[in-house]
């Protein structure tokens, strides 16, 4: 598998969607051709997590500081 350039100058995190555990946004690679879909690994419980590329763009992207 060949490494994707997310561009995730500030690196997030995506809680685990099995057991809420983080992981660096930094660790997804894009998972479909169509670029749709990120996984990764989870460092906490070895299962593959998918992400839509909309929602990993929000965590990757979010900031403590920012308010909606
Ligand atoms: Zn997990």
């Amino acid at each position: 598998m060949r490494e994707q350039d997310l561009q995730a100058t500030e690196v997030g995190w995506v809680p685990c969607a099995f057991c809420r555990g983080p992981i660096p946004a930094q660790s997804f690679t894009y998972w479909s051709a169509a670029k749709r879909l990120l996984s990764a690994p989870c460092p906490e419980c070895n299962r593959r997590v998918t992400l839509a590329a909309t929602t990993w763009r929000r965590w990757a992207s979010a900031s403590p500081e920012q308010t909606a």
